[in-house]
């Protein structure tokens, strides 16, 4: 090793560069010595990653079963630094964010709150969504073992739940961790959709507030509310009442004409709300824009579209001395068609009562059927031909007047559709004012810019569209107030507003 070589070290164990001159050796996902793990009834399980939203939900929602639950804080700059040092070269975005933020947080634990190494590695347990990949999240589990061995937790415990099966997931989850009975999965699914919900006005209300900060106050409210109602095990559906009058006492002025833009692209980079995708919600509302996020409920449709298609092909091939029916298959098909009703039911009733009238859970036979001309059905890699539908659904239902795609860097499968499939289907939908942008973790300047060049344009359509109207004499009042939503053939807010008048 040069001398030069030999000063490039980072502060921490990872960065030494005697590997240099040894034998590489096999690598092993067993700890190197054995441990001792605390019992259930001691052991803290961590998770976290989605909105800062909907964690706290989680965490309330866990906790009010009894789980010793911790959400950790969203990963943010330092968290992809720390992923980048402890994990492997080439992976992508997400890995890095939630790898390091793992890491990050145990670090935190160990040298600013006194635990040592060896407890933490026995009384915490980490919960991750798992599967097979095709892209680099079959490996997720795999580089954080590798980072946590390399920043000096060596055995601490990864458990996943396979993000397609829902309820039902087999053998591979762990038991003795995670009781991943039906009210578990149901109270989960609770605060998921009621974060979506509140999100999902959240980004409607903020743009158009007349004083700044109200609608992220009202949203606080809200948060504090549900947490409360899942901890004291009071109703939802009062408390989203009671969410609903919080929000009513927002003053909007919804008469501005502002580009709407849907984010969209790989789940955890158009989902997360931070460093991960350099806050690009926010950035878009402080440059004028109204945001349509990605629910996580689109994702979970979703994985259990998949998950059916898989079980009815599975059907179709011929094997052999196979039964006339086999049972495992009916069940699971049960098992589906029973996740999906509890799913719509629960985000109807909430909808209702918080006053969400006019979002629709996405119909993903629908969407699998506009976009099926572009890519195949069968692959399932990041958001499978999802990206695609939502394209053409915005242009054909003139949904938004700029649709950006965030595909992290090292995307696989966001990667090829943004830049490959997308452009045949701009070019078959000139029309479409559509943004695809990769998120390296560095290089913020480079993104805000391309991002406000989209915007520019999107900011002339809105404005066109909404001068191409006459405004009536007399405006209503209730055209300021959230609860109306109607919805019509444009695609701006206060012109959606004054075409239903
Ligand atoms: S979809 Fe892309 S970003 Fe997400 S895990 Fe796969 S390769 Fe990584």
């Amino acid at each position: 090793m040069s001398s030069v070589c030999s000063t490039v070290k980072m502060t921490d164990k990872n960065g030494d560069l005697n590997f240099l001159n040894q034998t590489a050796t096999q690598w092993r996902d067993i700890p190197q010595n054995p441990i001792t793990y605390a019992p259930k009834s001691e052991t803290i399980m961590l998770s976290g990653g989605l909105t800062i939203l909907q964690d706290q939900l989680i965490q309330s929602a866990l906790q009010s079963l009894g789980e010793n639950y911790i959400s950790m804080p969203n990963p943010n700059f330092e968290s992809f630094q720390k992923g980048k040092a402890y994990g492997n070269r080439g992976q992508c975005n997400p890995t890095y964010f939630t790898v390091g933020n793992l890491v990050k947080y145990l670090q935190n634990l160990r040298d600013e709150k006194g635990l040592s190494a060896e407890e933490i590695v026995q009384k915490y347990v980490y919960i991750t969504a798992g599967g097979c990949g095709p892209c680099r999240f079959g490996m997720y589990i795999t580089e954080y073992k590798k980072a946590l061995r390399d920043s000096g937790f060596d055995g601490f415990r990864i458990t996943s739940f396979e993000h397609d099966k829902g309820i039902f997931q087999g053998d591979d989850i762990d038991d003795e961790i995670l009781n991943f009975t039906p009210k578990f999965f149901i109270t989960l699914i609770k605060s998921v959709i009621i974060g979506d919900m509140i999100n999902i006005l959240g980004y409607k209300m903020r743009p158009y507030e007349v004083e700044t900060g109200t609608v992220d106050k009202a949203i606080e409210t809200c948060r504090a509310l549900v947490s409360n109602a899942f901890l004291e095990k009071k109703s939802l559906i009062k408390t989203m009442w009671i969410c609903r009058q919080t929000l009513e006492s927002v003053k909007l002025n919804r008469l501005q004409p502002k580009a709407k833009v849907m984010v969209m692209g790989e789940f955890w980079a158009a989902m997360t709300e931070g460093d991960g995708n350099y806050n690009l919600h926010r950035f878009l509302e402080a440059e004028g824009a109204e945001c349509i996020p990605q629910p996580i409920i689109n994702r979970l449709m979703l994985s259990l579209w998949e998950a059916e298609r898989a079980v009815i092909k599975r059907e179709s091939l011929h094997v052999e001395g196979a039964k006339r029916v086999d049972f495992s298959s009916v069940k699971t098909r049960a098992f589906i068609k029973l996740g999906k009703v509890a799913m719509k039911t629960h985000f109807h009733l909430y909808a209702k009562a918080i006053g969400l009238h006019n979002y629709e859970i996405p119909d993903m036979d629908k969407l699998a059927q506009i976009s099926q001309e572009y890519y195949t059905l069968d692959c399932e890699g990041g958001e499978g031909h999802l990206e695609v539908a939502h394209l053409i659904e915005s242009v054909k239902e003139n949904i938004a007047h700029l649709v950006i795609s965030v595909k992290p860097f090292g995307c696989m499968p966001s990667s090829a559709v943004s830049d490959g499939i997308q452009s045949l289907v701009t070019n078959r939908f000139p029309e479409a004012n559509f943004l695809a942008i990769e998120t390296s973790g560095e290089g913020a300047a480079n993104f805000y810019s391309r991002v406000q060049m989209a915007l520019f344009k999107a900011k002339q359509l809105a404005k066109e569209e909404f001068e191409a109207l006459t405004l009536p004499e007399k405006i209503p009042e209730k055209i300021h107030n959230y609860l109306y939503q109607p919805h019509n053939e444009k695609a701006g807010t206060s012109a959606q507003l004054i075409a239903s008048l």
